[in-house]
């Protein structure tokens, strides 16, 4: 069975086709600019050369369109017909309290995805786009929507309420969500079968850290805590997202500034984090690089953004009473060498754990990173959002 992986933006759409009896990917591609000038298709299939298409994309259902017929193309296709393709796994991001699961998609799940366009402004608007379209293009094909919100819903009480007057959870939904859930549920699982861990008990801390970065408790794969909260802005210093802050710097910023609450947290999404600290750039890369030359605030934003994913393994081993693994993923957690070092001796020797530097020498594979005497098993396992997806789709239909 063959299952089309589809991820929305505003305007944009990127998508994997995947053979689940080997979970391959077969192909896979991004449009680029739907409903502005300029719209393209980047197209790339297993032992095919590599095809673009500069077309108009005036909406979405145009752009499926086309991920179809590049899919079913003579030569740059992977499937002789649509028939191939068993059902589309749609990444959506908010699915509000209602759903703890993936879903088929109907009627009604199409109504809920709506009714937290406020909780997703940028994203669930164009996930249901990518659903509607695909309704129209392919119609019959079963769609099942993948939440980043299900991983937060298993989170207890007293992790996802604020302290904030009750009757704005009743309101409006405003608690903790979390986001990357995707992510965190599968490197949370992947952890514990790489590591032989008990599939019931086992206390993990998952750090997602790429250019969004969020960390996550689970017990067996179930989420107890996870860092970003109503929005993607809480928790750790990211690329560009400030992480925690004390909300009333919102104000002061705002008065001073004169400004809109909008504009500040604007701000705060997209020009804080590593970038608005540094100066230099969202990218770690760049980040270091300026660190290694002497930029003093480029060291100090590396130098905090480690120091807060270490106050996160700390809260999280608290509150789980103990934790047996800490899975790192993402850009970041994936290819940093010197990061996950930095992260594990600075600041987690009082847990007993202790990294192994040659198998930390590693880049983007499962591996234990560890010392054998570590107390902590202190893993790399590459995150894949879009296996995730396409497997709850698969076993879903
Ligand atoms: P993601 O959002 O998961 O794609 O991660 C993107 C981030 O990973 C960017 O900030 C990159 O700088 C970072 N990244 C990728 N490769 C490396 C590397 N070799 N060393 C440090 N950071 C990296």
């Amino acid at each position: 069975m063959k299952i089309l992986v589809l991820n929305c933006g505003s305007s944009s759409l990127k998508y994997q086709l995947i053979d689940m009896d080997n979970e391959e990917v077969l192909a896979k591609g991004l449009c680029e600019r739907i409903g502005i000038a300029g719209s393209k298709l980047t197209h790339k299939a297993e032992g095919k050369d590599d095809y673009s298409l500069e077309t108009d994309m005036p909406d979405h259902s145009v752009a499926v369109k086309l991920v179809f017929d590049a899919l079913t193309d003579e030569k740059h296709g992977v499937v002789n017909s649509v028939d191939e393709i068993g059902a589309v796994g749609h990444r959506v991001l908010h699915g509000g309290t209602k759903f703890t699961e993936s879903i088929v998609v109907n009627d009604e799940v199409k109504k809920v995805i709506r009714e937290c366009f406020d909780l997703g402004p940028l994203h669930n608007p164009a996930n249901l786009m990518g659903i509607e379209a695909c309704e129209k293009v392919v119609p019959g094909k079963k769609n099942v929507a993948v939440f980043d919100t299900t991983f937060g819903m298993s989170l207890p009480e007293k992790a996802y309420f604020y302290a904030i007057p009750t009757e704005y959870y009743e309101k409006y939904g405003i608690r903790r969500y979390g986001f990357h859930g995707t992510s965190h549920t599968f490197v949370s699982h992947e952890t514990i079968k790489f590591g032989g861990l008990d599939p019931e008990k086992a206390k993990v801390i998952v750090c997602h850290l790429g250019n969004g970065a969020s960390i996550s408790a689970s017990i067996g794969g179930k989420g107890v805590d996870t860092s970003m909260g109503l929005t993607p802005l809480e928790g750790l210093i990211m690329g560009t997202r400030s992480g925690d802050i004390d909300p009333a710097a919102v104000q002061f910023i705002a008065n001073h500034e004169n400004k809109s609450v909008d504009d500040v947290l604007n701000i705060l999404n997209k020009k804080s984090g590593i970038l608005g600290m540094s100066g230099v750039s969202s990218d770690f890369r760049d980040v270091e690089k300026a660190a290694q030359e002497g930029n003093h605030m480029a060291e100090v934003a590396l130098q905090a953004f480690r120091y807060r994913v270490a106050k996160y393994i700390g809260a999280y081993a608290a509150a789980m009473n103990g934790v047996d693994a800490i899975a790192f993923t993402a850009g970041v957690g994936e290819n940093d060498i010197k990061a996950r070092k930095l992260i594990v001796e600075e600041y987690l020797g009082y847990l007993g754990a202790k990294i192994d530097d040659e198998r930390n020498n590693v880049r983007g594979k499962e591996a234990l990173i560890s010392a054998d005497d570590s107390k902590v098993k202190i893993y790399l396992i590459p995150t894949n959002e879009e296996l995730a997806i396409a497997r709850d789709t698969l076993r879903l239909i």
